[in-house]
Protein backbone atom coordinates (compact mmCIF):
# COMPACT_ATOMS: atom_id res chain seq x y z
CA UNK A 1 0.00 0.00 0.00
CA UNK A 2 1.42 3.10 -1.06
CA UNK A 3 0.38 5.72 1.45
CA UNK A 4 2.43 8.73 2.01
CA UNK A 5 5.00 10.17 -0.27
CA UNK A 6 6.28 13.55 0.98
CA UNK A 7 3.60 15.96 -0.37
CA UNK A 8 6.28 19.10 0.27
CA UNK A 9 9.01 19.35 -2.21
CA UNK A 10 12.36 20.52 -1.73
CA UNK A 11 14.25 21.74 -5.03
CA UNK A 12 18.20 20.95 -4.82
CA UNK A 13 19.69 22.35 -7.90
CA UNK A 14 17.30 20.99 -11.38
CA UNK A 15 16.13 18.11 -8.72
CA UNK A 16 12.99 18.44 -7.01
CA UNK A 17 13.04 15.73 -3.67
CA UNK A 18 9.20 15.16 -2.78
CA UNK A 19 6.32 17.10 -3.20
CA UNK A 20 5.35 14.37 -6.58
CA UNK A 21 8.48 14.34 -8.03
CA UNK A 22 9.70 10.54 -9.10
CA UNK A 23 11.72 9.39 -6.60
CA UNK A 24 15.31 10.68 -6.77
CA UNK A 25 18.11 8.20 -7.52
CA UNK A 26 21.36 9.81 -5.25
CA UNK A 27 24.98 8.43 -5.02
CA UNK A 28 28.25 9.32 -3.57
CA UNK A 29 31.70 9.50 -4.56
CA UNK A 30 34.54 7.81 -2.70
CA UNK A 31 37.52 9.51 -4.70
CA UNK A 32 39.35 12.28 -2.27
CA UNK A 33 37.61 15.53 -3.26
CA UNK A 34 41.08 17.40 -3.45
CA UNK A 35 41.66 15.53 -6.11
CA UNK A 36 39.27 17.25 -9.12
CA UNK A 37 40.33 15.33 -12.00
CA UNK A 38 39.45 11.76 -10.43
CA UNK A 39 36.28 13.36 -8.60
CA UNK A 40 35.16 15.21 -11.92
CA UNK A 41 35.60 11.60 -13.79
CA UNK A 42 33.94 9.84 -11.31
CA UNK A 43 30.98 11.97 -10.90
CA UNK A 44 31.45 11.83 -14.41
CA UNK A 45 30.00 7.83 -14.44
CA UNK A 46 27.95 8.14 -11.46
CA UNK A 47 25.93 10.84 -13.62
CA UNK A 48 26.06 8.92 -16.87
CA UNK A 49 24.71 5.17 -14.72
CA UNK A 50 22.02 7.60 -13.87
CA UNK A 51 22.53 9.03 -10.23
CA UNK A 52 20.62 12.45 -10.51
CA UNK A 53 22.10 13.94 -7.34
CA UNK A 54 25.86 13.17 -6.10
CA UNK A 55 27.67 13.93 -2.90
CA UNK A 56 30.74 14.44 -2.12
CA UNK A 57 32.70 14.59 0.88
CA UNK A 58 34.03 18.08 2.23
CA UNK A 59 36.64 17.10 4.77
CA UNK A 60 39.62 19.84 4.75
CA UNK A 61 40.62 22.96 3.03
CA UNK A 62 41.89 21.45 -0.07
CA UNK A 63 38.18 19.35 -0.92
CA UNK A 64 36.65 22.86 0.24
CA UNK A 65 38.89 24.80 -2.65
CA UNK A 66 38.21 21.74 -4.89
CA UNK A 67 34.74 21.94 -4.69
CA UNK A 68 34.42 25.00 -7.34
CA UNK A 69 36.52 23.81 -9.62
CA UNK A 70 34.92 20.74 -9.81
CA UNK A 71 31.71 21.96 -10.61
CA UNK A 72 33.02 24.43 -13.35
CA UNK A 73 34.53 21.55 -15.02
CA UNK A 74 31.90 19.59 -14.62
CA UNK A 75 29.33 22.21 -16.09
CA UNK A 76 32.13 22.74 -18.72
CA UNK A 77 31.46 19.10 -19.50
CA UNK A 78 27.76 19.00 -19.65
CA UNK A 79 26.86 17.20 -16.57
CA UNK A 80 24.86 19.79 -14.53
CA UNK A 81 23.92 17.12 -11.88
CA UNK A 82 23.56 18.96 -8.38
CA UNK A 83 26.55 18.35 -5.77
CA UNK A 84 25.34 17.95 -2.04
CA UNK A 85 28.68 18.61 0.06
CA UNK A 86 29.02 16.00 3.25
CA UNK A 87 30.27 18.01 6.24
CA UNK A 88 31.42 16.82 9.58
CA UNK A 89 33.19 18.46 12.19
CA UNK A 90 34.71 21.57 10.59
CA UNK A 91 32.03 21.97 8.07
CA UNK A 92 30.84 25.88 10.14
CA UNK A 93 34.98 26.67 9.62
CA UNK A 94 34.95 25.29 5.65
CA UNK A 95 31.83 26.96 4.55
CA UNK A 96 32.61 30.02 6.27
CA UNK A 97 36.40 30.30 4.63
CA UNK A 98 35.26 29.06 1.38
CA UNK A 99 32.01 30.69 0.52
CA UNK A 100 32.29 29.78 -3.49
CA UNK A 101 32.31 25.87 -2.54
CA UNK A 102 28.92 26.76 -0.23
CA UNK A 103 27.86 28.80 -3.73
CA UNK A 104 28.96 25.86 -5.23
CA UNK A 105 27.12 23.28 -3.49
CA UNK A 106 22.87 22.75 -4.30
CA UNK A 107 22.64 21.15 -0.88
CA UNK A 108 25.11 21.05 2.42
CA UNK A 109 24.43 17.73 3.89
CA UNK A 110 25.01 18.13 7.89
CA UNK A 111 24.82 15.79 10.73
CA UNK A 112 23.73 16.88 13.72
CA UNK A 113 26.03 14.02 15.45
CA UNK A 114 29.26 15.68 14.31
CA UNK A 115 28.62 19.65 14.21
CA UNK A 116 30.24 19.87 17.45
CA UNK A 117 30.79 18.32 21.14
CA UNK A 118 28.81 20.12 24.37
CA UNK A 119 29.30 23.44 24.15
CA UNK A 120 30.03 23.93 20.39
CA UNK A 121 27.29 22.24 19.15
CA UNK A 122 24.55 24.63 19.20
CA UNK A 123 26.74 27.59 17.80
CA UNK A 124 28.70 25.19 15.00
CA UNK A 125 25.41 24.19 13.85
CA UNK A 126 23.52 27.36 13.74
CA UNK A 127 26.89 28.72 11.41
CA UNK A 128 26.17 26.20 9.21
CA UNK A 129 22.45 26.87 8.83
CA UNK A 130 23.27 30.93 8.23
CA UNK A 131 25.56 29.87 6.10
CA UNK A 132 22.91 27.69 3.49
CA UNK A 133 20.68 30.44 4.50
CA UNK A 134 22.80 33.18 2.75
CA UNK A 135 23.31 31.31 -0.52
CA UNK A 136 19.63 30.17 -0.75
CA UNK A 137 21.26 26.22 -0.23
CA UNK A 138 18.61 23.40 1.18
CA UNK A 139 20.28 21.04 3.94
CA UNK A 140 19.56 17.36 4.50
CA UNK A 141 19.55 16.89 8.25
CA UNK A 142 21.52 13.49 7.88
CA UNK A 143 21.51 11.72 11.26
CA UNK A 144 23.48 8.19 11.17
CA UNK A 145 23.62 5.83 14.73
CA UNK A 146 27.33 5.84 14.22
CA UNK A 147 27.51 9.33 15.68
CA UNK A 148 24.55 9.55 17.39
CA UNK A 149 24.22 12.53 19.58
CA UNK A 150 24.98 11.02 22.49
CA UNK A 151 24.16 14.10 24.85
CA UNK A 152 20.62 13.57 23.57
CA UNK A 153 20.72 9.94 23.86
CA UNK A 154 22.16 9.95 27.21
CA UNK A 155 19.23 11.96 28.25
CA UNK A 156 16.34 9.85 27.02
CA UNK A 157 18.32 6.52 28.37
CA UNK A 158 17.97 8.46 31.42
CA UNK A 159 14.02 9.97 31.31
CA UNK A 160 13.57 6.31 29.87
CA UNK A 161 15.11 4.44 33.58
CA UNK A 162 13.00 6.63 35.31
CA UNK A 163 9.79 5.30 33.64
CA UNK A 164 7.57 2.48 35.94
CA UNK A 165 8.04 0.77 32.57
CA UNK A 166 11.06 1.51 30.53
CA UNK A 167 11.53 0.94 27.01
CA UNK A 168 14.06 -1.28 26.02
CA UNK A 169 17.86 0.06 24.77
CA UNK A 170 17.11 -0.56 21.49
CA UNK A 171 13.90 1.59 21.37
CA UNK A 172 15.50 3.94 23.09
CA UNK A 173 18.16 4.31 20.42
CA UNK A 174 15.68 4.38 17.86
CA UNK A 175 13.72 6.73 19.48
CA UNK A 176 16.89 9.19 19.53
CA UNK A 177 17.47 8.90 16.20
CA UNK A 178 14.34 10.51 15.61
CA UNK A 179 14.52 12.89 17.85
CA UNK A 180 18.06 14.33 16.28
CA UNK A 181 16.40 14.50 13.52
CA UNK A 182 13.32 16.39 14.09
CA UNK A 183 14.73 18.65 17.06
CA UNK A 184 17.44 19.34 14.28
CA UNK A 185 15.32 20.46 11.41
CA UNK A 186 13.36 21.92 13.94
CA UNK A 187 16.23 24.00 15.11
CA UNK A 188 17.24 24.76 11.57
CA UNK A 189 13.64 26.93 10.76
CA UNK A 190 14.23 28.78 14.22
CA UNK A 191 17.65 30.04 12.76
CA UNK A 192 15.64 30.60 9.46
CA UNK A 193 15.89 27.94 6.68
CA UNK A 194 12.37 27.75 5.06
CA UNK A 195 10.33 24.23 6.02
CA UNK A 196 10.51 23.27 2.21
CA UNK A 197 14.25 23.60 2.47
CA UNK A 198 14.89 20.58 4.59
CA UNK A 199 15.24 17.00 3.82
CA UNK A 200 16.26 14.19 6.40
CA UNK A 201 17.65 10.86 6.83
CA UNK A 202 18.45 8.69 9.52
CA UNK A 203 20.36 6.22 8.66
CA UNK A 204 21.04 2.93 10.28
CA UNK A 205 22.30 -0.67 9.63
CA UNK A 206 20.06 -3.05 10.56
CA UNK A 207 17.13 -3.63 7.84
CA UNK A 208 14.50 -3.61 11.28
CA UNK A 209 16.34 -0.58 12.52
CA UNK A 210 15.38 1.15 9.83
CA UNK A 211 12.22 0.38 9.00
CA UNK A 212 10.86 1.19 12.51
CA UNK A 213 13.03 4.84 12.54
CA UNK A 214 11.66 5.65 9.82
CA UNK A 215 8.02 4.72 10.25
CA UNK A 216 8.68 6.98 13.10
CA UNK A 217 9.99 9.18 10.98
CA UNK A 218 7.30 9.48 8.73
CA UNK A 219 4.61 9.85 11.40
CA UNK A 220 6.16 12.16 12.45
CA UNK A 221 6.73 15.24 10.23
CA UNK A 222 6.48 15.87 6.28
CA UNK A 223 9.77 16.43 5.45
CA UNK A 224 10.92 14.94 2.45
CA UNK A 225 12.63 11.37 3.36
CA UNK A 226 16.04 10.71 2.12
CA UNK A 227 16.50 6.68 2.69
CA UNK A 228 19.15 4.25 3.01
CA UNK A 229 21.33 1.66 5.10
CA UNK A 230 24.41 2.84 6.18
CA UNK A 231 27.59 0.61 5.98
CA UNK A 232 25.24 -1.74 3.84
CA UNK A 233 28.13 -3.84 3.30
CA UNK A 234 30.00 -5.63 0.13
CA UNK A 235 28.30 -7.63 -2.31
CA UNK A 236 24.82 -9.40 -2.56
CA UNK A 237 24.46 -8.63 1.00
CA UNK A 238 24.77 -4.91 0.88
CA UNK A 239 22.18 -5.75 -1.73
CA UNK A 240 20.08 -7.70 -0.55
CA UNK A 241 20.16 -5.62 2.76
CA UNK A 242 19.29 -2.39 0.93
CA UNK A 243 17.07 -3.75 -1.25
CA UNK A 244 14.71 -4.99 2.08
CA UNK A 245 14.95 -2.23 4.31
CA UNK A 246 14.35 0.12 1.50
CA UNK A 247 11.69 -1.86 -0.22
CA UNK A 248 9.59 -2.36 2.60
CA UNK A 249 9.27 1.42 3.26
CA UNK A 250 8.91 2.33 -0.26
CA UNK A 251 5.76 -0.20 -0.34
CA UNK A 252 4.61 2.05 2.52
CA UNK A 253 5.05 5.20 0.59
CA UNK A 254 8.19 6.46 2.96
CA UNK A 255 10.85 7.85 0.64
CA UNK A 256 11.58 10.68 -1.61
CA UNK A 257 15.12 9.74 -2.47
CA UNK A 258 17.50 7.13 -1.92
CA UNK A 259 20.71 5.85 -2.12
CA UNK A 260 22.27 2.43 -2.05
CA UNK A 261 25.34 2.69 0.15
CA UNK A 262 27.53 -0.50 -0.92
CA UNK A 263 31.42 -1.19 -0.27
CA UNK A 264 32.66 -1.81 -3.65
CA UNK A 265 34.97 -4.61 -4.24
CA UNK A 266 38.80 -3.56 -4.56
CA UNK A 267 38.91 -2.18 -7.77
CA UNK A 268 35.36 -2.68 -8.19
CA UNK A 269 32.89 -0.24 -10.32
CA UNK A 270 31.61 2.89 -8.02
CA UNK A 271 28.20 3.02 -10.12
CA UNK A 272 27.06 -0.53 -9.30
CA UNK A 273 25.24 1.59 -6.07
CA UNK A 274 23.62 3.26 -9.29
CA UNK A 275 22.01 0.61 -10.94
CA UNK A 276 20.67 -0.95 -7.65
CA UNK A 277 18.86 2.17 -6.63
CA UNK A 278 17.40 2.31 -10.41
CA UNK A 279 16.64 -1.48 -10.57
CA UNK A 280 15.01 -1.44 -6.52
CA UNK A 281 12.75 1.30 -8.14
CA UNK A 282 11.98 -0.17 -11.30
CA UNK A 283 11.55 -3.21 -9.93
CA UNK A 284 8.71 -2.05 -7.54
CA UNK A 285 6.85 -0.52 -10.53
CA UNK A 286 8.05 2.95 -8.92
CA UNK A 287 9.99 4.24 -12.07
CA UNK A 288 11.53 2.76 -15.02
CA UNK A 289 14.91 4.09 -16.46
CA UNK A 290 16.10 0.73 -18.70
CA UNK A 291 14.59 -1.83 -20.59
CA UNK A 292 14.38 -4.68 -18.13
CA UNK A 293 15.44 -8.03 -18.96
CA UNK A 294 13.42 -11.06 -18.01
CA UNK A 295 15.68 -14.13 -17.69
CA UNK A 296 14.81 -17.35 -16.10
CA UNK A 297 16.95 -18.98 -13.26
CA UNK A 298 18.15 -21.65 -15.77
CA UNK A 299 17.87 -25.25 -14.69
CA UNK A 300 18.78 -28.98 -15.44
CA UNK A 301 17.17 -28.55 -18.90
CA UNK A 302 19.61 -25.83 -19.66
CA UNK A 303 22.89 -27.92 -18.93
CA UNK A 304 25.36 -25.72 -20.95
CA UNK A 305 26.43 -22.02 -20.00
CA UNK A 306 25.06 -20.77 -23.38
CA UNK A 307 21.97 -19.40 -22.05
CA UNK A 308 23.45 -17.51 -19.06
CA UNK A 309 25.83 -15.99 -21.80
CA UNK A 310 23.40 -14.98 -24.04
CA UNK A 311 21.30 -13.41 -20.82
CA UNK A 312 24.22 -11.85 -19.91
CA UNK A 313 25.21 -10.27 -23.59
CA UNK A 314 21.83 -9.24 -23.99
CA UNK A 315 21.42 -7.49 -20.68
CA UNK A 316 25.11 -5.69 -21.14
CA UNK A 317 24.12 -4.95 -24.81
CA UNK A 318 20.87 -3.50 -23.77
CA UNK A 319 22.91 -1.00 -20.36
CA UNK A 320 25.28 0.06 -23.04
CA UNK A 321 22.83 1.24 -25.46
CA UNK A 322 20.43 3.17 -23.11
CA UNK A 323 21.86 6.12 -23.22
CA UNK A 324 21.49 6.38 -26.64
CA UNK A 325 18.33 5.42 -26.88
CA UNK A 326 17.12 7.14 -24.05
CA UNK A 327 18.31 10.41 -25.80
CA UNK A 328 16.13 9.74 -28.80
CA UNK A 329 13.71 7.56 -28.13
CA UNK A 330 10.17 8.40 -26.36
CA UNK A 331 9.78 5.39 -23.57
CA UNK A 332 11.81 2.80 -24.32
CA UNK A 333 12.70 2.37 -20.68
CA UNK A 334 9.15 0.92 -20.11
CA UNK A 335 10.43 -2.09 -22.54
CA UNK A 336 10.49 -5.70 -21.25
CA UNK A 337 13.18 -8.28 -23.16
CA UNK A 338 12.59 -11.99 -22.43
CA UNK A 339 15.17 -14.36 -22.22
CA UNK A 340 14.57 -17.95 -22.02
CA UNK A 341 16.12 -21.07 -21.75
CA UNK A 342 13.34 -23.68 -22.66
CA UNK A 343 9.92 -24.41 -23.88
CA UNK A 344 8.52 -24.72 -20.20
CA UNK A 345 8.06 -21.06 -19.71
CA UNK A 346 9.69 -19.68 -22.16
CA UNK A 347 7.24 -18.70 -25.07
CA UNK A 348 5.00 -17.95 -22.36
CA UNK A 349 6.81 -15.43 -20.85
CA UNK A 350 8.26 -14.46 -24.07
CA UNK A 351 5.39 -13.65 -25.35
CA UNK A 352 4.56 -11.09 -22.07
CA UNK A 353 7.45 -8.87 -22.86
CA UNK A 354 7.48 -6.73 -25.78
CA UNK A 355 9.96 -9.08 -27.08
CA UNK A 356 11.06 -12.44 -25.95
CA UNK A 357 13.82 -15.26 -27.19
CA UNK A 358 13.13 -19.14 -26.20
CA UNK A 359 16.44 -20.78 -26.10
CA UNK A 360 16.54 -24.45 -26.74
CA UNK A 361 16.99 -26.71 -23.82
CA UNK A 362 18.96 -29.43 -23.79
CA UNK A 363 17.34 -32.49 -26.29
CA UNK A 364 15.35 -29.81 -27.80
CA UNK A 365 15.69 -28.64 -31.49
CA UNK A 366 18.25 -26.15 -31.48
CA UNK A 367 15.64 -23.34 -32.73
CA UNK A 368 15.15 -20.22 -30.74
CA UNK A 369 11.50 -18.92 -31.39
CA UNK A 370 11.27 -14.96 -31.41
CA UNK A 371 8.17 -13.21 -29.97
CA UNK A 372 7.13 -9.73 -30.60
CA UNK A 373 4.06 -7.81 -28.71
CA UNK A 374 3.15 -11.57 -28.38
CA UNK A 375 3.17 -12.95 -31.62
CA UNK A 376 5.91 -15.49 -33.43
CA UNK A 377 8.08 -13.40 -35.36
CA UNK A 378 11.24 -15.57 -36.44
CA UNK A 379 12.96 -18.17 -35.58
CA UNK A 380 16.68 -18.21 -35.41
CA UNK A 381 18.88 -21.11 -35.52
CA UNK A 382 22.85 -21.24 -35.91
CA UNK A 383 25.69 -19.78 -34.75
CA UNK A 384 24.76 -16.03 -34.49
CA UNK A 385 21.81 -16.03 -32.25
CA UNK A 386 22.75 -13.52 -29.82
CA UNK A 387 23.79 -10.90 -32.58
CA UNK A 388 21.22 -11.91 -34.33
CA UNK A 389 18.05 -11.52 -31.46
CA UNK A 390 20.43 -8.16 -30.65
CA UNK A 391 19.73 -6.62 -33.64
CA UNK A 392 15.76 -7.29 -34.02
CA UNK A 393 15.57 -6.01 -30.35
CA UNK A 394 17.34 -2.77 -31.96
CA UNK A 395 14.58 -2.75 -34.91
CA UNK A 396 11.86 -3.15 -32.81
CA UNK A 397 13.10 0.07 -30.70
CA UNK A 398 13.11 1.78 -34.01
CA UNK A 399 9.76 0.66 -35.00
CA UNK A 400 7.89 0.74 -31.58
CA UNK A 401 9.16 3.81 -29.92
CA UNK A 402 9.14 7.14 -31.77
CA UNK A 403 12.14 9.41 -32.12
CA UNK A 404 12.06 12.43 -29.33
CA UNK A 405 10.82 15.60 -30.99
CA UNK A 406 9.16 14.06 -33.45
S1 LIG B 1 12.17 -21.81 -18.53
FE1 LIG B 1 13.02 -23.86 -18.82
S2 LIG B 1 15.22 -23.61 -18.46
FE2 LIG B 1 14.24 -21.82 -17.59
S3 LIG B 1 13.97 -22.39 -15.45
FE3 LIG B 1 12.05 -22.86 -16.52
S4 LIG B 1 12.24 -25.01 -17.05
FE4 LIG B 1 14.32 -24.31 -16.54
Amino acid sequence: MISRRTARGVKVGSVQIGGGAPIVVQSMTNTDTADVEATVAQVISLARAGSEIVRITVNNEEAASAVPRIREQLDARGIHTPLVGDFHFNGHRLLKAHPECAEALAKLRINPGNVGRGSKRDPQFAEMIEVACRYGKPVRIGVNWGSLDQDLLTRLMDENSRQAQPLSALEVMREAIVQSALESAARAETLGMAGDRIVISAKVSGVQDLIAVYRKLAARCDYPLHLGLTEAGMGSKGIVASTAGIGVLLQDGIGDTIRVSLTPEPGGDRTQEVIVAQEILQTMGLRSFTPMVVACPGCGRTTSTYFQELAQKIQSHIRHRMPEWRKTRVGVEEMTVAVMGCVVNGPGESKHANIGISLPGTGEVPVAPVYEDGEKTVTLKGQRIAEEFQDLVERYIERSYRPRGA
